[in-house]
């Protein structure tokens, strides 16, 4: 008998019944309807991992609901059945019940191939970069609508699914905005009091029990407070009331906050897990039917303590179940302390933003299940079972040495520095990144479990000691160090008279080095999000600092993981002053004071600002000195080993820490991999149909 294992009860869901307390809830992908095999690989991996209900991204019910150029799925018409069929086969196999999230985006989509106008209640700007209006639905739009979304739940219940959604979150829906008096004016019944504004959602719920309910189980996906205080919908008030009014209608309340921000935040501005059951704890006082909730809930006792408290029914999972496919099976099986637990980086949700399938930075295989036939937590075994060394132990070093121990080679990892971890560990010190340190952590406990590893710290190895060791395979994981003369997006040529400030790079502060008295002029001419984390850093820790950017907003980066605006108000509410458009060409002197000229990037005022420290958060050079020297004497023949070199990581190009963990990963995977899965990088592609 374990703690666990109310966890591993069966709930029933109106007339179905999911196997365990485990929910992966709707999240996007960047899959549907362009990639439906990668997107039943990646669904079934879950399934197979012991989550009993998969969930699909957003379903679009019809064209004027058209999302692209982002990629979701689609059921316009009964021809989309067939990809969504690949993943609830994929789902069932494993015993898991399918959910399907049904969607009409209303005003938060811009119908771009469709070319359809958008819907609203009222009629206002999309919520999107185009410059349209949404029209606001008559009467016989609200008939359509309501046909439409039956029609959609009786293709997807043709599909397989055993849950089918109604959707009013994320203000990125027709029911949400109905709901919500901001996009709701109307002055007929379908606007004004609660009741006017929920009837829509109210109908849908009903025509959609009507279609499918006798075999299929109805959720109701509900943000039940916008976190916007007395400006937007609250949980003890309105998003209270709509739960009292609609109690025991749907067969599942799946809850959470909106927007979108709010609903995915980031460790670096939500640090705990669990963050929005303050929020969402009221829904199972007052409904009967089961309740779902998320918020990045990691740990099984805060899972335990949720069902036995009656705050939650189901355990639901966005971002952990992309970190660890794999994680209610290695709850039930005693291995908690294996999860790979999610970051809260949001790395998964930028693929979204950006139209290409998810990746993650825990877990390389993400996405990568149907393509390149990775899995979690198997990994084919050595062909040749021999010695390798891995010289680095950044994330690139550590997943390319623990999948090469996997697979049951000897290994030999060597650090240059006192620990493991490299930039992984120096980044979680800054303010607000502790949780990342999760990449290394988990990597160093499993390393620790195998026998087949040994670990050298304070060894920084040159070319003749690696020749010295007479290891004939060779993974180089050096990584990348920031540069100190300025070159970055904007400024091409180093920065003239360096010389006359005291200059630092994100490495030197990272290493705990400390900038002397005086403002600080941190440029960021990277553009990524660690500018804007060591601005927030060094504000925090009393130094003044003026934030310079070539970019128009801090961190334009963190728009993509969602993070934009809070790291923009975090840095005004430091006191730290920004200056937006401008590069910096110059460090001069005026009446005997040191500073930088800053040039506006659209011709404008050029302005001078005088510092005494400059961070330059500007590009990083590839730290390779061993691999090239390596290389050379291969070349030289100098000597006579047949030694295999593979450059990874940030050495091989810098980037974020999940591509030096994929890097790492792809590493190990292809090392005496068949040459024709390896061949020129290739993966296996979803070609598009012929047919119309
Ligand atoms: P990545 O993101 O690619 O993993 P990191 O910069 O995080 O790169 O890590 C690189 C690691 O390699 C650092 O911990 C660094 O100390 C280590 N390193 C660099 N050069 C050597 C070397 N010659 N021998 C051993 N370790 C090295
Ligand atoms: Fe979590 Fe980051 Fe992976 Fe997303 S990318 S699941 S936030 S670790």
């Amino acid at each position: 008998m374990s703690n666990y294992d109310v966890l591993f009860e069966s709930v029933k869901i109106g007339p179905v019944t999911a196997k365990n307390r485990f929910y992966q809830v709707p999240h996007c992908c960047g899959m549907g309807h362009l990639r439906p095999q990668a997107h039943a690989a990646m669904r079934g991996m879950k399934a197979q991992g012991g989550w009993a209900v998969v969930s699909t991204e957003e379903t679009e019910i019809h064209p004027s609901s058209d999302l692209s150029p982002a990629v979701e799925q689609r059921l316009w018409d009964e021809r989309d059945i067939p990809a969504l069929q690949l993943m609830t086969q994929s789902v069932h196999e494993y015993s898991a019940l399918a959910a399907v999230e049904l969607v009409h985006n209303g005003s938060h989509t811009s119908n771009l191939y469709s070319r359809t106008p958008a819907l609203a209640p009222s009629s206002r700007s999309l919520d999107m970069i185009y410059p349209k209006q949404a029209r606001a639905m008559d009467k016989a739009d609200i008939r359509e609508f309501r046909r439409w979304h039956k029609a959609a739940a009786i293709r997807a219940k043709q599909a397989g699914f055993d849950i089918i959604y109604v959707y009013a979150g994320h203000e990125m829906s027709l029911p949400h905005h109905f709901l919500l008096p901001e996009y709701n004016q109307r002055t007929d019944e379908y606007g004004g009091c609660l009741e006017n504004r929920l009837r829509l959602t109210r109908e849908l719920l009903q025509d959609t029990q009507e279609a499918i309910g006798d075999s299929c189980a109805v959720a109701f996906r509900f943000a039940v407070d916008q976190m916007l205080g007395v400006d937007g919908m609250q949980a003890h008030e309105e998003g209270r009331a709509v739960v009292e009014m609609l109690a025991d209608i749907p067969d599942l309340w799946d809850v959470n906050v909106s927007g979108w921000a709010n609903d995915s935040a980031t460790s670096r501005f939500k640090p705990d897990s669990g963050y929005q059951t303050e929020y969402t704890k009221f829904v199972k006082k007052v409904t009967n039917k089961p309740v779902v909730g998320v918020g990045r809930i990691t740990s099984p006792d805060m899972m335990v303590s949720l069902v036995k408290h009656g705050v939650l029914d189901f355990i639901g999972a966005a971002r952990p179940s992309i970190a660890d496919p794999f994680l209610p099976n290695k709850i039930r099986e005693q291995r908690a302390e294996e999860i790979r637990e999610c970051i809260g980086c949001n790395v998964c949700v930028s693929c979204d933003n950006l139209g290409v399938p998810i990746r993650c930075t825990q877990n390389p295989t993400m996405g990568e299940e149907w393509r390149r036939g990775w899995h979690p937590e198997k990994i084919a075994a050595a062909k040749t079972p021999q010695s390798v060394l891995v010289v680095g132990a950044g994330p690139a070093g550590l997943e390319c040495a623990l999948q090469l121990a996997n697979r049951g080679y000897e290994v030999i990892l060597s650090e240059a520095s006192k620990h493991l971890g490299g930039r992984v560990v120096a980044e979680s010190n800054l303010k607000g990144l502790a949780l990342w340190r999760r990449v290394s952590d988990y990597r160093i406990y499993q390393l620790q479990q195998l026998d087949n590893v040994n670990i050298y710290l304070d060894s920084a190895l040159n070319a003749q000691q690696v020749l010295e060791l007479g290891i004939e395979q060779v993974f180089v994981a050096t990584g990348a160090i920031w540069r100190k003369d300025g070159i970055g997006r904007t400024s091409r040529m180093p920065i003239e008279g360096l010389e006359q400030v005291a200059v630092y790079t994100p490495d030197d502060i990272m290493n705990g080095i400390v900038p002397g008295q005086g403002p600080v002029v941190i440029y960021d001419d990277d553009q990524g999000y660690l500018g804007g984390v060591l601005a927030d850093h060094l504000s925090d820790l009393g130094h003044k600092v003026l934030f310079v950017t070539s970019a128009s907003i801090v961190s334009p980066f963190t728009e993509l993981t969602l993070e934009q605006k809070q790291v923009q108000c975090s840095l005004v509410a430091q006191g730290v002053d920004i200056y937006t458009n401008k590069s910096i060409v110059g460090v001069s002197q005026k009446s005997g004071h040191a500073g930088v000229e800053l040039k506006c990037v659209y011709g404008g005022q050029d302005v001078w600002l005088a510092c005494a420290s400059l961070l330059l958060v500007t590009e990083r050079e590839s730290a390779s000195p061993l691999y090239e020297q390596l290389q050379q004497l291969l070349k030289d023949d100098g000597t006579s080993m047949a030694m295999s070199l593979t450059l990874i990581g940030d050495a091989l190009a810098p980037g974020l820490i999940a591509d030096a963990v994929f890097s790492g990963h792809q590493g190990a995977q292809e090392f005496e991999a068949d040459p024709d899965v390896v061949e020129q990088g290739l993966f296996k592609r979803e070609m598009p149909s012929l047919n119309s």
